[in-house]
């Protein structure tokens, strides 16, 4: 049986010398693992559609459970991202973690509407301008990533007003409890909670607001600097990484590059 799919390559194992595994994130099916025969030789049709962050349109064969690529017809390459190593670490971060956590069909609830491919394509898209004219930083971008990317996967925090009062910005300020998903204004926050507790900086708060709150084309469109672009960072990564209970290789590996 054949069947197309909108998809984007998220991981590639290679078979012998001429063929590869490859993951597709679908929005029909979460992770489609397929096998694309001859992809490595150098006039196949797949060799650029097989390969990772291929942003193509999947003709696959479908036989019991097992896929393989019938043929593909790309949409949009990220190809340029492999020239630019801290873009490359980031892009295979956010792969791996899309690998990972994507559920095997749309997860229910208020962004359920949204596609995790066009989401992924978006992120990829932001990741490649990074740090260009009109584009993010690539902590930005990361941040933007982690915090969407968890309200897609049902666990967006409560960020419209104060959780107890409603305030929506006292001036002596906000504060996120993030293992809670909530805020709390400087009022009501009870000065003896011991979990993990953020005052935000007011440029904090609304890029996360626009973060979850956004269409995805707007999510990554804020402007974050200086300390609140560290302080969005630190709260966005812990964050993802609290709520989806994991840790990622690829992180662990861009960390140091943004280290230096
Ligand atoms: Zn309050």
């Amino acid at each position: 049986m054949l069947v197309t799919y909108d998809g984007i390559v998220v991981g590639r194992r290679e078979i012998g010398d001429n063929s590869c595994f490859i993951d597709i994130l679908t929005d029909e099916q979460g992770i489609v693992e397929a096998t694309a025969h001859g992809a490595k030789k150098i006039n196949s049709n797949l060799l650029s559609s097989a390969s990772l962050f291929s942003y193509s349109t999947f003709c696959l064969n479908k036989n019991k459970l097992r896929y393989t690529v019938n043929s593909a017809k790309p949409k949009y390459s990220f190809h340029a991202l492999g020239s630019d190593i801290e873009k490359l670490a980031l892009a295979s971060y956010f792969a791996q973690a899309i690998k990972h956590c994507t559920p095997s069909e749309q997860v229910q609830g208020e962004t359920a509407h949204d596609s995790h491919v066009r989401f992924f394509a978006v992120s990829l898209y932001e990741t490649l301008h990074a740090g260009c004219e009109n584009g993010r930083s690539i902590p930005a971008v990361k941040s933007a990533f982690e915090l969407r990317y968890s309200a897609m996967l049902g666990f967006a925090p409560d960020l419209v007003a104060c959780d107890n009062c409603g305030e929506y910005d006292d001036p002596k300020g906000m504060y996120f409890l993030p293992d809670k998903a909530r805020l709390l204004c400087a009022g009501c926050l009870n000065r003896y909670y011991g979990g993990e507790c953020v005052k935000l900086f007011p440029e904090t708060l609304y890029a996360m607001r626009n973060i979850v709150f956004s269409p995805l084309d707007r999510c990554f469109k804020f402007a974050v600097s200086g300390d609140s672009e560290l302080q969005l960072a630190d709260i966005c990564e812990y964050y993802f990484l609290y709520r989806t209970e994991r840790s990622f290789t690829a992180l662990e590996y861009l960390k140091t590059l943004l280290k230096k």
